[in-house]
């Protein structure tokens, strides 16, 4: 989109001060950053700003969206045609021109005050633009910048994301299917008059990563600092191919029907009749490709032992290390060690167990697992309560502190498939019984 200049130096962000000196800023490595993304239509920008966002708030990092399409909606009336993306109207342009510069802003006041990084999502299709981007937040700001341009010409993937998400946006609410379509092609054609991809001689000095047709290539260009590195390395492994994530936990084990924590106890008999129910239930499914992933503790490995598929072990899916209170009940730990009960209850992602490990050390220690989980197709996951929280906390975008609380009963076979933006959950609760032991660990 051109910049109606009008608009940007009559904008209130261009007469504001930073509340930092810039200069000072420019030698931080990493913090705030802001990341903007470029790309015509249907290309799967918001798809890529969401996702990350969640990852990079699931590692710790305080990642907000600022969705240009947003204030484009709250800002005019209802979505008439395409004639409003057309370079030609003038009248069209002052207002995306002027929502666009709204959205910098509320982004720019949002990272000064709490935020660490913003993602920027919006077309962001031509150099004048870019160039005004990088002006307000790095010249201006001091803040971080990186460019991800999505790039894909292949008809099969465009076609699918139209009729996903695209004819399903509020722009064309009671819309016939075919019309929406049709509208939406020839946005992307006025979009395309005017398109300049990311280009490393005249835009030599960004950092910018540009990926081609959902990751069949991508190209990084002067990626600065600890924050650009880790976007790029988690952006090179997502893909979009259909495929399901299937997480259990272990048949009941011994443990548990004692009401006793951590421990490598083997199976109960009623884990032992999950188990075999479990490797009933999924080979009626024929899940091509299947691979299963336990951890090294028994019981997860006795849990998948009737699976006919690849089976491998991971040490980073054993359950959360409960240092001086393995092996312990509840019970027991609020009698011998009631400070700790306490400071657990207070803070149950922080807490870390005396010798053990917290919430938080434990999502650490699930990254590669999540990065590994995102290169593969069919997968099913067979480990324990808190691991399968802070895996499904990743999956389902919830924030740390509710992780400890997120229920994963015994014998349910959770099923997460991809949908538009996120996730969808499906629970499978095979009929064996077994204890609630929601609120242990
Ligand atoms: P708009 O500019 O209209 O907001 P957009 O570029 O933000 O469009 P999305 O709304 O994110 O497009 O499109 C979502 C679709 O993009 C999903 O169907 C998703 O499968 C697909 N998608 C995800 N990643 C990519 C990619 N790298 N390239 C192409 N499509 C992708």
């Amino acid at each position: 989109m051109h910049v109606d200049w009008s608009i940007v130096k009559a904008h209130p962000l261009m007469r504001r001060e930073s509340l930092v000196d810039p200069d000072n800023r420019r030698h931080y490595v990493n913090l705030p950053h802001v990341i903007a993304m470029v790309g015509l239509p249907a290309r799967g920008k918001t798809y890529i700003a969401k996702k990350l966002t969640r990852y990079l708030n699931w590692i710790g990092v305080v990642t907000r969206v600022f969705n240009v399409g947003e204030y484009r909606r709250q800002a005019t009336e209802a979505y008439k045609n395409h004639s409003f993306f057309d370079p030609n109207n003038r009248e069209a342009l002052a207002i995306r021109s002027k929502c666009a510069l709204d959205a910098l802003e509320d982004m720019c006041q949002w990272l000064e005050q709490e935020g660490e990084v913003a993602v920027y999502d919006a077309t962001n299709t031509t150099f004048e633009r870019r160039k005004l981007i990088y002006d307000i937040v790095c010249e201006k700001f001091g803040f971080k910048l990186f460019f991800i341009e999505s790039l894909c010409d292949d008809e099969n993937i465009i076609e699918a994301n139209l009729k996903e998400v695209k004819v399903k946006s509020p722009d064309y609410k009671n819309r016939d299917v075919e019309e929406a379509l049709s509208d939406f092609m020839t946005r992307i054609e006025h979009y395309k008059k005017v398109y300049e991809t990311l280009d490393e001689k005249n835009e030599s000095k960004y950092s910018f990563m540009q990926i081609y047709n959902a990751g069949q290539k991508v190209f990084v260009h002067r990626h600065e600092g600890h924050i650009q590195s880790r976007i790029a390395y988690y952006l090179m492994n997502i893909h979009i191919n259909p495929r399901s994530i299937y997480l259990t936990r272990h048949g009941e084990s011994e443990f548990n029907a004692l009401g006793k924590v951590g421990g490598d106890s083997e199976l109960s008999e009623r884990g032992w009749e999950y188990a075999k129910m479990l490797s009933k239930y999924i080979k009626e499914q024929k899940i091509p490709r299947l691979r299963v992933w336990t951890s090294l503790l028994q019981r997860t490995i006795q849990t998948s032992s009737a699976i006919s598929a690849p089976q491998e072990r991971w040490k980073a899916l054993n359950e959360i290390d409960a240092g001086i209170c393995e092996e312990m009940t509840y019970e027991e730990i609020k009698e011998k060690y009631p400070q700790e009960f306490a400071a657990r209850e207070e803070n149950k992602f922080k807490y870390r167990y005396p010798r053990g490990e917290s919430y938080e050390d434990l999502v650490s220690r699930l990254e590669p697992v999540i990065m590994e989980l995102e290169r593969q197709e069919n997968v099913l996951v067979v480990a324990h309560q808190a691991v399968l929280r802070c895996l499904l906390a990743y999956f389902l975008d919830k924030k740390s502190t509710e992780i400890p609380r997120i229920k994963v009963p015994l014998h349910t076979i959770l099923k997460l498939t991809r949908a538009a933006y996120g996730c969808d959950i499906q629970e499978i609760r095979v009929p064996v019984d077994a204890v609630d032991d929601h609120q242990l660990l």
